[in-house]
């Protein structure tokens, strides 16, 4: 067999929020651009197994998905580890496997593009001679935080830990200290030193890709330099070339989708906090109170609250009036019969927000889930839980105007049933301007993507330069 067409390795780390968007890339490269791809996914023993990683892998005929052998990090972490500090440690970990994975190939990849959490294997694509790519799944703004970390490091009065001022980013949004993305705050944490790493390490790569586009982020893609090398934050090339989501799964009609079908348009609100979000059980009450007396449709995927989490079997049923699991008022399900429909756990998210009826979104604005909603015209309540959700939601809500958000943070205060109450109200009015912006964003989203668009040439920049690489090399006479 000829090696006639680059090749380019992905590498993700587990989890959805990372693999969707980059089995999305992959995807685009093989279609648009020609290439082969294989994406390898690090894992550990109870990270994602084969079945979920083919469940989410669009097109499977496509792309070479090939799970990494799981590493064993076990003496490396405690129980206070927190997830971002265990998922560097677990790539680090993961670098012999994709280096045996690699040197197995017939033929070896022309181009290595990693996640945020995979920089460290920037050794093995020069030891393979490959271009290097950082792929950031999150939006320009956390990019633009990323790569501004060792400038950062360096700064002794740090006014934004001490002082609680909001950090300035040049060029960018200054980042608020209660919108904060927690690993900056404490230098002798691990995860600190984990993300200052990863700052200085993407910026010896060839170029950094972001899910995002120009319409969406152009002043924080213009103070980058875009791909032009001017840039004052990123000393390397920055590609937008998102919006990429997850498409919609044509397939068997879930119950979710049935009852959708029966709802008139623009009326339901999605309620969702992402892979693994959860309320504590008193904000589960409160949202449960908030939306019922709302008086508007909802889908709500509900988890245990945190409390309960490890002890509750899902919709415990002694002791109630009715079907109502244990941490929902007594009589909600009952109540909200004709209005609602509660999912436990996991629901068929982009196939939901895809569809006419519904009209909002509750999201915990993880960057696959924002991106979803503005692709698909949904406007949001932001309600940021973890990582650089708050980040988002301060984005989404004052500079892109698609989103409304509680006056105090859902992670400092519990929302209040009648604050919740009025901002489903106030996101389900059809006049709201928030609507109109997000209808417009969907539209310049698409038209990015589509041949000629701002990110679909930024994803030919890269392709091209991957393109000129592998001619280089094949043209390169042996020992060379
Ligand atoms: N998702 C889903 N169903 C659910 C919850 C999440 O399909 O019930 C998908 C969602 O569509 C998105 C991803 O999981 O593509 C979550 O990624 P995001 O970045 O929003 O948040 P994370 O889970 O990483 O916090």
């Amino acid at each position: 067999m000829q090696n006639t067409k680059p090749h380019a390795a992905l590498l993700a780390s587990p989890g959805m929020g990372h693999l969707i968007p980059v089995l999305e890339l992959g995807k685009r490269l093989v279609t648009n651009h020609g290439f082969n791809v294989t994406v390898f996914v690090a894992t550990t023993d109870n990270s994602l197994s084969k079945s979920q990683l083919i469940e989410q892998t669009p097109s499977p005929n496509l792309l070479n998905v090939v799970l990494l052998p799981p590493v064993d990090v076990s003496s490396l972490i405690t129980p206070t580890t927190g997830i971002l500090t265990q998922l560097a440690i677990m790539m680090r970990e993961a670098l012999p496997k994709l280096r045996s994975a690699i040197l197995a190939m017939k033929f070896c990849p022309t181009v290595l593009i990693v996640d945020l959490f995979g920089t460290e294997a920037m050794v093995i694509a020069d030891e393979f001679n490959m271009l290097k790519y950082v792929f950031i799944t999150s939006n320009a703004w956390f990019l633009a935080l990323t790569l501004h970390m060792p400038t950062l490091d360096k700064v002794v009065e740090d006014n934004h830990v001490k002082n609680q001022e909001a950090l300035l980013i040049p060029g960018c949004k200054s980042l608020e200290f209660d919108d904060t993305f927690e690993p900056v705050l404490d230098r002798n944490d691990q995860i600190y030193v984990e993300y200052k790493h990863m700052g200085v390490q993407m910026q010896k790569f060839d170029g950094i890709l972001v899910n995002t586009w120009q319409d969406l982020e152009g002043t924080t893609i213009g103070a980058l330099g875009g791909e032009k090398k001017l840039g004052r934050v990123a000393p390397v090339p920055v590609y937008p070339i998102g919006p990429l989501v997850r498409a919609v799964k044509p397939g068997p009609r879930s119950e979710v989708l049935d009852w959708l079908d029966m709802q008139p348009i623009d009326s339901v609100i999605y309620v969702s906090f992402g892979s693994g979000g959860t309320l504590s059980a008193k904000q589960t009450t409160e949202l449960a109170y908030g939306l019922e007396s709302s008086d508007r449709r909802f889908i709500w995927v509900v988890r245990p609250p945190i409390e309960t989490d490890s002890a509750a079997a899902v919709f415990k049923t002694s002791h109630r009036s009715d079907d109502s699991p244990d941490f929902l008022p007594d009589g909600f399900l009952t109540r909200t019969r004709k209005m609602g429909l509660v999912v436990s756990k996991w629901a068929p998210q982009n196939e939901i927000l895809s569809h006419p009826s519904v009209g909002g979104f509750i999201s915990h604005c993880g960057w696959n889930s924002a991106l979803e909603s503005i692709v698909n015209g949904v406007p949001m309540i932001a309600w940021p839980l973890y990582a650089e959700q708050k980040m988002n939601a301060a984005m989404l809500t004052e500079d892109v105007g698609v989103a409304i958000r509680s006056k105090s943070l859902p992670t400092k205060e519990v929302v209040g049933r009648e604050e919740i109450e009025t901002m489903v109200r106030t996101i389900m009015d059809k006049g709201d301007a928030r609507r109109a912006r997000v209808k417009t964003l969907k539209s310049s989203a698409e038209r990015a993507l589509s041949k000629g668009g701002s990110s679909y040439n930024s994803l030919s920049h890269v392709a091209n330069d991957s393109e000129t690489a592998f001619k280089y090399l094949k043209a390169k006479p042996q020992g060379a």
